[in-house]
């Protein structure tokens, strides 16, 4: 049986990558979003009383109002709106694996390795964040001027 080729694959359920996902939905694209974590996993890891500084408008997504009960919404609102708009858009998400490594097969055709599949895809949006990316250099040369 020939392997399935999807028309996009998105790495990171994060906002930027969801967005892709909703966007692809749109057009009528096969597409499946690969997570390591849980969706938004980099706002699951804020610290908990955390407050946006960003007003709800500009952390929308999809169309979809974010309701905030004060001027700016909170780590657990943002959390429930996302988790909300994936669903309402049925994304296809698949949540703790993580891309370890992508080849080229061909042009226009890529291989996704994660920890627990293979897939194909025509086109692979990387939307992998930056908080998530520590420059250890940076810390450590930081830690080593501290000292
Ligand atoms: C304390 C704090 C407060 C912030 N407040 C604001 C704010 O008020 N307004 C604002 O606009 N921004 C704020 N930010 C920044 C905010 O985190 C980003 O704007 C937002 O999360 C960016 O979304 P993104 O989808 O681009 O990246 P991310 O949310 O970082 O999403 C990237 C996703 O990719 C996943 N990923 C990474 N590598 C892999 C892999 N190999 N395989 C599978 N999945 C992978 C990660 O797990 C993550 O879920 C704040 C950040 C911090 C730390």
């Amino acid at each position: 049986m020939s392997k399935r080729v999807f028309d996009v694959v998105v790495v990171g359920a994060g906002p930027s990558g969801l967005a892709c996902a909703i966007e692809a939905k749109k057009y009528e694209l096969s597409c499946v979003v690969l997570e390591k974590g849980g969706i938004t996993n980099s706002i699951l890891h804020f610290p908990t009383q955390i407050i946006f500084f960003t007003t709800p408008e500009l952390l929308e997504i999809g169309n979809i109002p974010l309701v905030s009960e004060r001027e700016k919404p909170s780590r657990n609102e943002a959390l429930k709106y996302y988790r909300k708009v994936a669903g309402m858009y049925k994304l296809d998400v698949h949540q703790y694996e993580e891309v370890l490594r992508i080849e080229r097969v061909e042009a226009h055709r890529f291989r996704i390795n994660t920890t627990a599949s293979v897939y194909e895809a025509h086109n692979v949006v990387l939307s992998i964040g930056h908080y998530d990316n520590p420059n250890w250099k940076l810390i450590r040369s930081t830690i080593v001027t501290w000292l």
